[in-house]
């Protein structure tokens, strides 16, 4: 059975001003709560918690004494993160090194009181000596120090998986049932639901193996039997971005082709034994869609076991779409299709992903956040969800996950004035001793969430832990800390979000930069309601190329731009800023049509178009507020009787020749840097892409640029843009492209007679990523298929060669092989595709050439599977190893990528030699890094001859100042692009030296005034 996931929005609009949202939520709670009752509750738990500390090795002590904020905790947190993972022991030992060299264990750091002071000082002088043993940093080891070094390593490594164990209840779910059955020997109310630890799946086999171990988890816990009750029995959780590599928005025909099925298995296992089966809240980009797959589950359920009451979803207090989601599931149970509907399971949780949600908010340019921003408000949000879950008790079943003893105590209070049935939930590891207090004072019944799973899997798992206890703001590391007041502990969060609640915590993102710029506006492609005006506005989009300029309009065009020069930049600076801004805001007023234009001429993906929109608002706005910073007349220091004045001023007629990969940020960026350094601009757009350049250079027209300030010529490179280079009205020249172009303009301008003129060329890469064993797989595969084929590979950052380290390559290798099985390759148009097409048939040709000869040379490691009759030009994503990394010559425009591996049994042995190898390549633009090890990160940050180093992230998309874009050697000339030197290269200099005292004398200094 095939079911479509309805599209259509259950949901109200994610970015609501946060004040609206918390003036319903704090609605939905007048007169629902005695505030000081709860208090009075809670207060002996508190105080009960406090006098028998948790040991000195648990992970709540730890953190007391090295809090995340600081370096020690960070160190800890960094190690316990990535040191299990590392195979090989040099790398160990370099990170162990790295990490702890960098923490002040020595003492000075240490803790000042506390209950486990001696101790901590004993431990932080073991810590210290320990470090004696280590090198320093990133330096090979001597032998004496090696033997010391890997006895220091063992005893860390061994630490963290005790630290990993306090938080997995065993390593196989027949482990965690045996220690279930203990625990529950000694406390009859708990049950527990089990989670299969692991990171979101990233190729099909790992999806298939999450499914296996779910299912034998279901049949282990179920034992053969029907429990009683799924609210007695134990359940599983479970998590869909597991079961599915491409659970996203975008893909809904597949969720519902791949994931939906294998999530009906494990329903019909957990309804046939009548367990409780709970769906994980993960990101709030995939909220809609995760209700869309519980509503097609309801009624799959509704047709097969409407009986079942163990189906759960947990719901995320922190949304600003929660209340309205657990309305949803409400509903959902009411409309059930069969007799009296169902009734499911809700787990409330306050999310555990809030610094995500907020980072992707900002670099997205949202026009607000998805969670709240305030502590206090998730707070308040959880309890008028509990009000609503208990409201809503004949169809659902609640079930409250948290640690806090003042949000435990209110909810109590609520559920008991309704008489409804509950449960409160715990992780393992965490809360015990609150729910020690809360189970002797109350009859309420707890479920523990039991992670299960081997050390490598715990490792992401574990630092989210570790954040949420470690975060200043967290009630566990509040309650664990004396300073802290019962009183602050358990202060009402209705109060406090009353007097918050018109201000955010955060600037929202469009206010990311400060009082200066706007930031660019962005859209949420997994909105409906963002995303709707773009596929309008591509679906409505044709676009019909302009005729080409001959060598003779060129000449008219220079000669009218000569003429202009004068006015132009005569013109006052804060006039040309000011028309850059306007032009910036008009811009991004019109990002639908824009991307409509991309789309269709340069048949970008959307989201690529939405980025690119974004930049050229950046440009503009950026541009503006640097040229009156930068570009301003400046008084320079002298001798008495003299003003010395600096000008900038600009040059004449500036030449802007843009590439079609970036047809609109690229050409915009050139063109209104050289206008407002007051330049007049002939600009020359890539053949292939006129129509969008021509949309712009209409928008700068309307904004203030006047016609002689500004010409647009279309054509050939050999005829348009060599008469226009050649021109002898050309006083400078902007240009993006390939090397060898760059090359002859140079050589054409160095040929010319009259002026020098200055050229300003950002031209490729053979960009290079560099991974250690440290590195997360996930991440670095993630990083590699973003950089390497997003864009089709047309992207001049785009990563061309990636340098594994032979004692984890085979492993990225397997897990890169099959994410790339996973994209989608096809027609641009289509918000499901990943990868476009090439953008002509010339280069299509070209690259499937090099594809060719690659086969016969190298070792074919991975393909995407492509439908060619999809769309034309359609070239599959595909990797190759070759031997070394002087093997690669020319840069291929598209999605190849090259592999190679570096170690002690390889041409490149170290992380010196592979830096060394990658700059005798010639070219400097972008280059990526993932390591853990931090000392290292930095030194080949020094070392490499490149523009742009991305450390643990993807390398491409540079965002205007932020990360200032363009390269050295056969990258071209920079200045950066987006960057604070780039204006100064379109302008000329001028000193005024006016001898003040000429006329009679030094007035001022007799004066005593100088
Ligand atoms: C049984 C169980 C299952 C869970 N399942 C999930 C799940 O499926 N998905 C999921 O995301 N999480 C899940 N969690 C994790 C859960 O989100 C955290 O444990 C929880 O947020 C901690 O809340 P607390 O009430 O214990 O602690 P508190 O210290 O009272 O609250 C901490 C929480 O407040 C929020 N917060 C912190 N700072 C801010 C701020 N500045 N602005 C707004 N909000 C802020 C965050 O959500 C943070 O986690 C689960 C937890 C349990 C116990």
């Amino acid at each position: 059975m095939s079911t479509r996931l309805d599209p259509a929005p259950r949901l109200p609009f994610p970015y609501r001003p946060e004040a609206e949202v918390v003036a319903t939520t704090l609605q939905q709670l007048q007169g629902r709560l005695d505030w000081p009752a709860v208090v009075a509750q809670a207060r002996p738990w508190v105080q009960a918690v406090r006098e028998q500390p948790a040991p000195f090795w648990a992970l709540e002590s730890l953190l007391r004494e090295y809090p995340i904020s600081s370096s020690e905790g960070l160190a800890l947190m960094r190690l316990a993160e990535a040191l299990l993972r590392v195979p090989d022991a040099e790398t160990a030992i370099a990170l162990t090194a790295d990490q702890l060299g960098r923490a002040e264990f020595d003492g000075e750091g240490g803790p000042a009181e506390g209950p486990h002071k001696m101790l901590a000082q004993i431990s932080a002088s073991a810590i210290a000596l320990s470090k004696r043993f280590l090198p320093e940093s990133d330096n090979p080891p001597g032998l004496l120090q090696r033997l010391g070094s890997r006895t220091v390593v063992a005893a860390t490594v061994r630490a963290i998986q005790l630290l990993g164990r306090q938080f997995v209840l065993g390593r196989s779910i027949g482990e965690a049932m045996d220690e279930a059955a203990a625990q529950r020997k000694a406390e009859a109310r708990l049950t527990f639901s089990y989670d299969m630890l692991g990171e979101g799946a990233r190729t099909e086999r790992d999806a298939e193996r999450y499914l296996v171990s779910y299912r034998h988890a279901l049949r282990a816990i179920a034992g053969g039997r029907m429990a009683s009750s799924p609210m007695a029995a134990d359940g599983i959780s479970i998590k869909l971005s597991a079961l599915f590599t491409r659970y996203e928005d975008a893909q809904r025909e597949r969720v519902a082709a791949v994931l939906l099925p294998r999530v009906r298995q494990l329903v019909d296992e957990a309804a046939a034994a009548n367990l409780n089966l709970t769906i994980d809240a993960e990101e709030s980009d995939r909220l809609e869609l995760s209700l869309a797959l519980f509503e097609a589950l309801a009624a799959h359920i509704a047709a097969t076991h409407p009986a079942w009451q163990g189906f759960g979803l947990a719901v995320q207090a922190y949304q600003t779409r929660a209340l309205a989601v657990v309305d949803e599931v409400a509903r959902i149970a009411r409309e059930a299709p069969c007799e009296g509907g169902l009734r499911f399971m809700v787990r409330l949780v306050k999310g555990a992903y809030w610094d995500g949600e907020v980072k992707r908010a900002q670099e997205a340019g949202l026009p607000g956040y998805p969670v709240f921003t305030h502590k206090h408000h998730t707070d308040a949000s959880y309890l008028a969800c509990a009000a609503r879950l208990i409201e809503h008790h004949a169809v659902i079943y609640p079930q409250f996950a948290t640690h806090n003893a003042g949000t435990i105590a209110a909810i109590v209070q609520m559920a008991q004035r309704q008489g409804a049935a509950f449960e409160m939930q715990r992780l393992h590891g965490m809360g015990e001793g609150v729910y020690r207090e809360v189970l002797a004072a109350t009859p309420v019944a707890c479920r523990v969430y039991a992670p299960v799973g081997e050390h490598r899997d715990l490792l992401a798992y574990l630092v989210r832990r570790l954040l949420e206890n470690g975060a200043n703001s967290s009630f566990v590391h509040q309650l664990a800390d004396a300073a802290v007041a019962p009183e602050e502990l358990l202060a009402s969060p209705l109060g406090a979000a009353t007097r918050t609640q018109a201000a955010p915590a955060l600037p929202l993102p469009v206010a990311l930069y400060g009082a200066g710029r706007a930031n660019s506006t962005g859209a949420d492609l997994a909105c409906v309601a963002q995303r709707a005006p773009l596929e309008t506005a591509v679906a409505m989009t044709h676009v019909a190329p302009p005729p080409m300029d001959t060598p003779a309009d060129v000449d008219a065009a220079m000669q009218r731009l000569h003429r202009g020069f004068e006015a132009w930049h005569q013109r006052p600076l804060a006039e040309r800023a000011a028309i850059l801004r306007a032009a910036g805001d008009a811009l991004d007023a019109r990002l639908p049509e824009f991307c409509g234009l991309l789309v269709k001429e340069a048949h970008k993906t959307l989201g690529d178009c939405v980025a690119e929109v974004r930049e050229a608002v950046d440009f503009c706005r950026y541009y503006a507020d640097q040229a009156e910073q930068r570009l301003a007349e400046q008084e320079l220091p002298g001798p008495t009787g003299e003003r010395n004045t600096l000008r900038l001023k600009g040059r004449g007629v500036f030449v802007c020749i843009s590439p079609w990969n970036f047809p609109l940020a690229i050409f915009a960026g050139q063109v209104v840097a050289a206008l407002v350094a007051g330049n007049t601009v002939a600009a020359k757009p890539a053949e292939q892409t006129p129509v969008v350049a021509a949309r712009f250079v209409e928008l700068l027209h309307r904004a203030g640029v006047p016609a002689d300030a500004l010409a647009l010529l279309h054509g050939l490179g050999e005829t348009v843009g060599a008469a226009l280079v050649a021109h002898p009205h050309t006083a400078g020249v902007c240009f993006t492209g390939s090397t060898q172009v760059a090359r002859l303009i140079n050589r054409t301008l160095a040929a010319k007679d009259g002026s020098i003129v200055p050229l300003i060329a950002e031209t490729g890469g053979l960009n290079a990523m560099l991974v250690d064993s440290t590195a997360l797989p996930e991440q670095v595969v993630d990083a590699v298929v973003q950089s390497a084929f997003r864009s089709a590979g047309q992207r001049c950052s785009a990563l061309r060669l990636l340098v594994l380290h032979e004692a984890t390559a085979d492993g990225v290798i397997e897990m890169l092989q099959g994410a790339m099985a996973e994209l989608v390759v096809g027609d641009p148009a289509q918000l499901a595709t990943d990868v476009g097409p090439l953008i002509d048939d010339e280069a299509f040709a070209a690259l499937s050439a090099a594809v060719q000869r690659l086969e016969r040379e190298a070792r074919l490691l991975g393909r995407t599977p492509v439908d060619t009759a999809a769309f034309p030009r359609l070239l599959a994503p595909v990797a190759f190893e070759i031997g070394r990394i002087a093997e690669l010559k020319a840069e291929l425009f598209g999605p190849v990528l090259h592999v190679v591996r570096w170690g002690p049994g390889q041409a490149a042995k170290t992380v010196d030699e592979v830096v060394a190898q990658v700059n005798a390549l010639g070219y400097g633009l972008t280059l990526g890094v993932q390591t853990r090890i931090d000392t290292r990160a930095e030194r080949i940050a020094a070392a490499a001859r490149v523009g742009n180093v991305y450390v643990n992230r993807n390398m491409i998309g540079a965002v205007v100042g932020v990360q200032p874009f363009g390269g050295e050697g056969l990258s071209g000339t920079g200045p950066k692009a987006g960057g604070p030197h780039y204006l100064y290269r379109f302008c000329a200099e001028q000193t005024v030296t006016v001898n003040t005292a000429a006329a009679g004398g030094n007035a001022e200094l007799l004066a005593g005034l100088a």
